[in-house]
């Protein structure tokens, strides 16, 4: 095994209150596109004549809200049945082994829940979590995914609110305080799938006061220097080394 991964191997072994942040590249690996679809920008400005961070934008819904769900069906889910990857699948096993304080996420698959994570921090909220504005009754992906047209309550037949926060929304402050706290508290904090500069991490980075920062991601970016241990490739192959005990 590669020597930067044995040490981090050893360091996740004997350690624990481990505290991740779950990246962009976790979620690529199994294929699905994410909110922004920020690498098929050129094909959706093409395909819907408009940008993606214009049409996740809370003005776009309130104005265009057939071209929005149009994207959400077509290009936020993408893919059916999504299985969670094997990083999914070494958090829980950190979890299992009682070591997981948390997961901080800005994705919105639930996927380290469907691996058997319940410790999630979803800044951003999920596509399992479309409601009602006026019943406030909750409606996953998949009646989003089989609505004929625009999603509506089946009990009030009012249009859904997405359950994922939209460009020019507060991000729920609550969320971030406790995610802040989390990593006060690390004992080791765990990046996978981002840069440390990331809009994730760069942050949440601040809170954290101890020397024992692993980041695992599949290419080196500026200011990746701040993590103490540090090694890149694919993430399955590599974290699967790791979590290997
Ligand atoms: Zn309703």
């Amino acid at each position: 095994m590669d020597q930067n991964l044995e040490t981090i191997k050893n360091i996740i072994r004997g350690g624990g209150n481990i505290v991740v942040l779950s990246g962009i590249e976790v979620m690529r690996e199994t294929g699905l596109n994410g909110v922004n679809a920020e690498h098929i920008a050129y094909d959706i400005e093409q395909k819907y004549g408009y940008s993606n961070d214009e049409i996740v934008s809370s003005l776009f819904f309130s104005r265009r809200v057939d071209v929005f769900y149009k994207y959400y069906k077509e290009i936020i889910l993408n893919k059916e049945d999504v299985r969670p990857s094997l990083v999914h699948e070494g958090v829980a096993k950190l979890q299992r082994y009682g070591k997981l304080d948390a997961v901080i996420t800005r994705m919105v698959y639930c996927l380290h829940q469907k691996a058997g994570c319940d410790k999630v921090i979803e800044l951003h909220g999920s596509v399992e979590g479309n409601r009602c504005p006026v019943c406030g009754k909750i409606f996953g992906s998949d009646y989003i995914r089989y609505a004929k047209d625009t999603p509506k309550c089946d009990i009030c037949n009012v249009i859904l609110r997405p359950g994922f926060s939209l460009i020019g929304e507060m991000i729920d402050n609550g969320k971030i305080t406790q995610a802040g706290c989390a990593v006060e508290r690390a004992g080791i904090l765990l990046i996978l799938g981002a840069p440390v500069n990331s809009p994730l991490c760069r942050y949440m980075v601040n809170y954290y006061h101890g020397n024992r920062m692993i980041l695992l991601n599949c290419h080196e970016s500026v200011g990746d220097d701040r993590a103490n241990y540090r090694a890149y490739g694919n993430l399955s192959e590599m974290f699967s080394q790791v979590m290997d005990f």
